[in-house]
């Protein structure tokens, strides 16, 4: 798909009334953003200096120089004089909780109805600029969820739902996967899936090549993207599960676990399977290498303040039983030693080929934390070689392709929703200053650094009170 630079524009305005987080079924302000370095992110714009950007009704309805913009009474006014404009980020692989997949997750049937409250889930993502998620194992909470932010009522990041198909004696409980023995019941589970609303298919790791080919090509005629993992792990058939529709391999790790050990000398091969197939790649190698960290160094999760913001409950399995952690041993700490090297290699060569790469966390996976993780992803992929550019077009512009958005997201051009960050330092000089953000424009709701560190704040007292054994503040 091809964009054009933001044509001008100016916008008609009208006041409203201010908003804070939380509140958000109020109209909102039309707001100006002025003097800032834009990074739109479009295939055919790199930078535009000193711009005007205007915000109203939660979309962009103007980009133009801020030298002889004509911004109107009762528009809200932004300085960005030394600031930088990009789109807000994408995950592309992570599990939402709630309390029905943390019973299963957890393995405690007991855990009680409102134990996770959304907004909670969420506002780590939005405070860390994440402002579109896909959901990989998403169950029907998931799609109240995903009604709650589209509606206006809770601020959080939109969700993409995929439906997750395993095959017989899946290795996730029934209920977070659907499970498909046969051609048939995978053709009926995509079936299943489409007519529940979910918008993309993800294959797991059990299904066979049948019954893997049938749900593939029914996602393909009902226009669901399909993405997972390569099934029938070392069994020497990697490339027949290359297969139109099969759009995007989960992990770089995948490719990985198609030997017995990591096969580097393969990488060719895989990067010829996946550029034939038009199958894009999620990374997920800050993952591996927090696996690693605290395989090998389990004491190394206590440095990490973000845990903080996990759910208490996922914090103390994360610090107390993790599993990762409980079977460390020589073998398995070597094991993730080669993972991680593969994957530096495998990234690499499939960048090197123009095969997109989109930045993946698999947060909530023991050390990932929403948000915060997927700035640890940014950095890994950059260090790994990707160009600054590639890496955030991996978080903005191409996951929006890969879902079919790009008409209504994924970059900074007319019309296009006003889900922004708005940064101290420039993320294309270094993909760390992501994390410089002094404000997050949700759907055109400014939400200052003063706004973000308040809640996030509220949010740390009320889990530091559940984790010290007292109860959850009622509302
Ligand atoms: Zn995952």
């Amino acid at each position: 798909m091809h964009f054009r630079c933001p044509a001008l524009a100016l916008p008609s305005l009208i006041f409203a009334s201010t908003i804070t987080l939380g509140q958000t079924t109020q109209a909102l302000p039309p707001l100006a953003i002025e003097h800032v370095t834009l990074l739109p992110m479009t295939v055919d714009c790199p930078v535009l200096h000193d711009q005007t950007v205007t915000l109203r009704d939660g979309r962009i309805v103007g980009i133009e120089a801020s030298t002889g913009a004509k911004v109107g009474a009762g528009v809200r006014r932004i300085d960005g004089a030394g600031k930088y404009l990009m789109p807000s980020l994408t995950d592309a692989h992570v599990h939402l909780e709630n309390d029905r997949v943390l019973r299963m997750f957890l393995k405690n049937p007991n855990i009680p109805t409102g134990t996770i409250r959304t907004e909670d889930i969420f506002l780590p993502y939005v405070a860390s600029g994440v402002l579109q998620v896909f959901d990989l194992s998403a169950t029907s909470e998931t799609v109240g969820q995903r009604d709650e932010v589209e509606s206006g009522r809770v601020v959080g990041p939109h969700i993409a739902l995929a439906a997750m198909i395993d095959g017989p004696d899946p290795f996730w409980p029934v209920g977070m996967t659907r499970v498909a023995a046969t051609p048939s019941d995978g053709r009926q589970a995509v079936r299943d899936a489409s007519a529940e609303g979910y918008e993309i298919i993800k294959v797991y790791s059990k299904l066979d090549l049948q019954t893997f080919t049938a749900i593939v090509d029914e996602a393909r005629r009902l226009h669901m993207p399909v993405v997972g993992h390569i099934p029938q792990r070392g069994r020497g058939i990697t490339e027949k599960f290359f297969q139109p529709g099969f759009g995007m391999v989960a992990h770089a790790e995948e490719f990985a676990q198609q030997t017995n050990v990591p096969a580097e000398a393969d990488i060719p091969r895989y990067v010829e399977m996946a550029k034939r197939n038009g199958a894009w790649l999620t990374g997920t190698l800050s993952l591996d290498e927090r696996l690693l960290e605290e395989t090998s160094h389990p004491e190394s999760l206590k440095a990490r303040s973000e845990l903080r913001f996990l759910t208490p409950l996922v914090y103390a399995m994360v610090t107390e039983h993790n599993p990762y952690v409980a079977q460390a041993n020589a073998n398995y700490v070597g094991y993730l030693r080669t993972i991680v090297a593969f994957n530096r290699k495998l990234v690499q060569a499939f960048a090197a080929a123009g095969i997109p790469v989109l930045a993946g966390t698999d947060t909530p996976v023991p050390g990932m934390v929403a948000g915060f993780a997927l700035h640890d992803e940014l950095e890994a992929m950059a260090r790994y070689g990707l160009s600054n550019r590639q890496v955030l077009e991996g978080a903005t512009r191409l996951p929006a392709e890969w879902l079919g958005v790009a008409g209504d997201r994924g970059v900074i051009a007319l019309g296009k929703r006003a889900d922004l960050l708005l940064l101290d330092a420039d993320p294309i000089a270094d993909v760390a200053n992501t994390r410089k953000i002094t404000a997050v424009v949700v759907g055109g709701r400014f939400l200052s650094r003063s706004d973000l560190d308040r809640e996030m704040q509220a949010l740390d007292d009320r889990y530091a009170r559940i984790r010290n054994g007292g109860a959850a503040e009622t509302h």
